[in-house]
């Protein structure tokens, strides 16, 4: 699908999804606009305390009365890749509805959010009978081993950049490790979930297993973090949230978290680097996809000095390149900006940027566009130091900072960030010095002579310093979702 006309998409009353069914209680509502032209298009309630209870409440109930931990991990792993099924089959549906509430053009989602959500839940539906705990070396006297046990109810926040993306991550690793979820989207984005929540039950995921609840973070999200009944919580978000949550699940009986937090990753160019054509055209897409709204957006480009201009126009084409418009529109390659509340902020970091010396290279500004959404023109700021906010802020737009180098050494002091570790590249065709970038770039995730996540579902993502806490996909992911039992059985009685 390449495009769609808004007002045909059924927009159900948004609700709770709570015990396999729409909950629509008369609570405070919040509008949700669709960022592409800011039409307000639905509301969805206010859940509050009692509300989580609800869902909590009904997690516990279903994991109790479905078996749903108890079964055998190829029948939950069989459930499981049914709703895989399910979610690759409903594009028609889920494409849509992803597209129209968010910032996802509708080809991007058809061609990787909605495969890329199905694939991540098969992926872990397969890790469903593989990691059941070890048996541990011991005397002879002795059998050791360690049992491997789902939490039981996992609250999982997620935010709006990717909506079916960031909730597979969650869902499919709890969900295979036996555990029930509750799982609250971002108020700005919360329709697609519903929709995998229905497909969850049509799938055979017993009700009560994958519940949703919507509303904000502050009432909602904190309510369900603080919940008694929630045994582990695991959050993708902004850094200063997932750092009220932690203080959360503290407060409330030291629950487990993993933390996806913000970044402000660098991208290293060195003037060996392979096809610099295609190097720019990487680093535009770093910081251009998503209108940057990505966690790991390459918002830093630090680059040889001797390549800069040449490597800087290159880039400049590609942003030019990019055509605003509506994420149902064909040819949108640049999205909108969530709202207009995070596109004034772009504005005035980049303001603020320029007061301290930066100088606007291309861009600088909101872009002209044919719907009367917020967008913002991909932008280059040199003349930057490390101080510049620019630099230091997580912008989440399409700003890209340059600074140069003349050193390896130079290069690697200029990446280190004093707050965040998400991620890194590096582009260069010498091995060994990609191989010593490698080791000491301060990041999650490094990618050399590439930058982006690739179909590889086993490689982990997650922050180092203040961008995160633990680790979403890979084996990582999974165990994450449980707790290891140690059993010593003295075999002599
Ligand atoms: P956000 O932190 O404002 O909100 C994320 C979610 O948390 C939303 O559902 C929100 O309602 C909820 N929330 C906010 N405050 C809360 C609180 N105190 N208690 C409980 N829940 C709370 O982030 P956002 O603006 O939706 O998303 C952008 C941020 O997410 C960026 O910082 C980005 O880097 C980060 N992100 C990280 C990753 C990753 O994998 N590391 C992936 C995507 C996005």
């Amino acid at each position: 699908m390449d495009q769609f006309d808004p007002a045909t998409v059924a927009i159900k009353k948004g609700g709770h999804f709570i015990g396999g069914e729409w909950v629509v209680d008369a609570a405070a509502r919040i509008d949700v606009a669709r960022p592409s032209d800011g039409v307000v298009y639905t509301s969805v309630p206010l859940g509050d305390a009692h509300t989580v209870d609800q869902a909590v409440d009904q997690a516990t109930q279903a994991l109790r009365q479905s078996g749903w931990a108890r079964m055998a991990p190829r029948q939950r792993a069989r459930i499981l890749r049914r709703f895989a099924d399910h979610i690759a089959a409903d594009v028609a549906t889920l494409a849509p509805l992803e597209a129209l509430g968010s910032t996802r053009p509708v080809r991007d989602v058809c061609a990787w959010d909605v495969p890329f959500t199905a694939e991540g839940i098969r992926f872990y539906a397969e890790f469903a009978d593989k990691i059941g705990g070890d048996v541990v070396a011991t005397d002879h006297d002795h059998l050791g081993m360690t049992i491997a046990e789902p939490y039981g109810v996992v609250g999982a926040i997620v935010p709006w950049n990717f909506p079916l993306v960031m909730a597979s991550w969650k869902i499919g690793p709890a969900l295979a490790a036996g555990n029930a979820v509750v799982l609250k989207p971002s108020e700005m984005t919360p329709c697609s979930v519903l929709r995998l929540a229905e497909l969850a039950i049509e799938a055979g995921i017993p009700a009560g297993i994958f519940n949703v609840v919507q509303g904000d973070g502050a009432t909602t999200g904190d309510a369900l973090v603080r919940h008694p009944g929630v045994a582990k919580v695991t959050f993708t978000g902004s850094t200063r949230a997932g750092a009220a949550i932690m203080a959360a699940c503290a407060g409330s009986g030291t629950k487990p978290v993993t933390l996806e937090l913000g970044g402000k990753s660098p991208q290293l160019v060195f003037a060996d680097a392979p096809r610099l054509d295609e190097v720019a055209r990487r680093i535009a897409g770093a910081i251009a996809g998503n209108a940057g709204q990505v966690c790991v957006a390459g918002s830093r480009l630090l680059v040889e000095r001797t390549i800069a201009e040449e490597l800087l126009e290159r880039i400049e084409h590609a942003f030019a390149a990019l055509r605003a418009g509506a994420t149902w529109a064909s040819g949108t390659t640049l999205p909108p900006i969530i709202s207009d509340a995070q596109a004034a902020r772009i504005e005035a970091i980049v303001a603020r940027s320029v007061a301290e010396g930066a100088v606007i290279r291309c861009g600088g500004r909101r872009a002209d566009a044919p719907v009367p959404g917020a967008f913002y023109l991909p932008t280059i700021l040199s003349d930057v130091s490390r101080d510049t906010e620019a630099v230091r802020a997580e912008v989440f737009g399409p700003v890209l900072t340059v600074q140069t180098f003349d050193t390896e050494e130079e290069a690697l002091a200029l990446a280190a960030h004093p707050e965040y570790g998400l991620a890194a590249g590096v582009h260069t065709a010498d091995i060994g010095r990609a191989l010593r970038l490698v080791r000491a770039l301060e990041a999650g995730t490094v990618w050399v002579n590439r930058y982006g996540r690739s179909d590889d579902f086993m490689i982990p993502t997650g922050g180092y310093k203040r961008s995160g806490i633990g680790k979403d996909l890979g084996r990582q992911g999974y165990e994450a979702h449980l707790r290891f039992k140690s059993v010593l059985i003295d075999t002599r009685s």
